[in-house]
């Protein structure tokens, strides 16, 4: 059984809380917790294996790390341990493809939630090779496109790798080459999508190229801690607080949260916002990244899937600290 929490409701930026008339007012505590209180858990789901390199993630592995707005980081277990963050770049290639083309973008890509499994090609038939949001792989093929326009692809991956390090602060971060070959040589259903959307004139470089660079956009590593802190600037009104540079307009920064609460875990969006109720992206490597519009950006790694692709445990995590934190946007 959980503890049941009470007392008074927690500022939102103050990370202080009364469980069971404990004062928890140290974030780190309530980590250590979750990660003990999860470390004996059996079924932890599976690990992706259609990409083989990440067949070989531990699934015991579990990181959780949180920055908040006001500059701090916490971290519990594996949190600085790199991983591979997969479908959590397709936000930072959003960003930076909305950053190139504006409001143009949404010609290309919709904005609903799909209701099919992420790599699924059957909606892209109907709707004539425009995908419906920029996170199902069709839609982040497609952003990708727009970020590689008049560029070659090695300055592209280049640019993505930098973006992504100077949001978290760290040059370490680095793009894992065996999980980028591991994906060329088997990731035929994204090929099959590209030329699907290229045959409707919704990719305008060629397919190899673009793939290219989806694959090693995906194939970042970073550990929670950088990954908390990447993400630090959809928490904080669109400004990194760590450098203090404006990345994004808060207009858009609404947009891409809003898109991240709808459209993030895929089949499974309506789920995590029932249960976890942030905006959030998970990735097959078994990342999530969880905003908290004005307070904190929680990033969290633990390999196991679930049947829509999403991280289990990380899941599960997300809902114990957001329950007790009141992080929840629906009403703490
Ligand atoms: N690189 C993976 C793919 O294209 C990303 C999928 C994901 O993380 N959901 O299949």
């Amino acid at each position: 059984m959980q503890p049941v929490c009470s007392g008074q409701k927690p500022p939102r930026t103050m990370p202080q809380i009364t469980c069971q008339g404990t004062t928890v007012n140290d974030l780190q505590k309530l980590l250590d917790e979750i990660n003990q209180n999860l470390s004996e858990t059996e079924d932890r789901g599976r690990v992706a294996d259609y990409i083989p390199e990440l067949a070989k993630q531990d699934s015991r592995k579990f990181g959780m790390a949180i920055a908040t707005v006001g500059g701090q980081t916490f971290a519990t277990g594996d949190a600085d341990e790199a991983f591979s963050i997969q479908s959590i770049s397709k936000v930072f290639a959003l960003t930076m493809a909305l950053g190139r083309v504006g409001d143009a973008l949404w010609k290309r890509v919709g904005r609903e939630p799909s209701g099919t499994a992420f790599n699924s090609i059957v909606q892209l038939e109907y709707e004539k090779g425009i995908p419906r949001n920029p996170f199902i792989n069709a839609g982040a093929i497609v952003t990708t496109d727009i970020v590689l326009a008049g560029h070659k692809p090695k300055e592209t991956i280049g640019e993505m790798l930098r973006f992504v390090r100077s949001l978290a602060d760290d040059d370490a971060i680095f793009i894992d080459e065996d999980v980028a070959r591991s994906e060329t040589e088997t990731g035929f259903r994204n090929v099959a999508l590209a030329n699907y959307m290229r045959a409707f004139g919704n990719l305008r470089n060629p397919v190899d190229q673009v793939l290219g660079v989806y694959f090693h956009q995906c194939a970042i590593a970073m550990s929670c801690v950088d990954l908390a802190r990447a993400g630090l600037f959809l928490a904080n009104k669109g400004v990194n607080p760590l450098a203090g540079v404006r990345i994004v307009p808060l207009r858009r920064v609404r947009r891409i949260n809003a898109i991240m609460m709808t459209c993030g875990h895929y089949d499974g969006s309506g789920e995590f916002a029932f249960s976890v109720g942030l905006p959030g992206k998970s990735g097959v490597g078994g990342g999530i990244l969880a905003i908290v519009p004005d307070v904190a950006s929680i990033a969290v790694w633990s390999p196991g899937l679930d049947e829509n692709g999403n991280s289990k445990l990380g899941t599960v995590a997300l809902e114990k600290l957001v329950t007790k934190m009141g992080w929840n946007v629906f009403g703490a």
